[in-house]
């Protein structure tokens, strides 16, 4: 069967605009307010000669507070239970939150592969300062990447192939 890579993080932080950017158009419908991906997106998608299944696990996003905490340990359980390779997205602009840090435990202690994505980097060039505080999310090299306009993309698709 083909490998399964799922794309996991909170509310807007920019799952389903990777997920599109990753296959090359867009299927998962991304808003400026978060909660509108309507279910599980699949897609395949071809790197360095391998393909996998990738998908956007979004769902309907919950905008609470206490209920993103829920629906979001559902989504990483979902993970773990289905996935070959965890794409754990983060927001450089909001830094490590309290809840990347309890996804971040989840899916360590499940002893998956995660490859930790740090979206909405979008200057180029240059490696911003704030990067360095997610080694603290003990998932190994935070990988930088614009979503938006793709930067770090091909390295996050190399992260994920060397995990397969
Ligand atoms: P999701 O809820 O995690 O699926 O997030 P979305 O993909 O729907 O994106 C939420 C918001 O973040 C949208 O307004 C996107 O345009 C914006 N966004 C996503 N990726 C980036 C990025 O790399 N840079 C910037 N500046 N904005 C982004
Ligand atoms: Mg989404």
């Amino acid at each position: 069967a083909k490998p399964v890579v799922a794309v996991v993080g909170r509310p807007n932080v920019g799952k389903s605009t990777l997920f599109n950017k990753l296959i090359g158009r867009r299927l998962s419908i991304v808003e400026d307010t978060p909660g509108v991906t309507r279910d599980r997106i699949y897609s395949d998608c071809n790197w360095g000669g391998r393909t996998f299944m990738l998908v956007d696990t979004g769902g309907i996003e919950p905008q609470s507070d206490d209920i993103i905490l829920s629906h979001i340990r559902r989504q990483a359980q979902l993970a773990i239970s289905s996935a070959d390779v965890i794409v754990l997205v983060t927001d450089l602009r909001d830094g490590v939150t309290a809840t990347d840090q309890e996804v971040a435990a989840m899916l360590h202690k499940s002893g998956r592969p995660v490859v930790l994505c740090v979206n909405k980097c979008d200057s180029v060039g240059e490696v911003p300062a704030e990067l360095y505080e997610f080694y603290n999310l003990g998932l190994g090299d935070p990988i930088a990447v614009s979503s938006v306009h793709g930067h770090g993309t091909g390295d996050l698709l190399d992260a994920v192939v060397d995990q397969l």
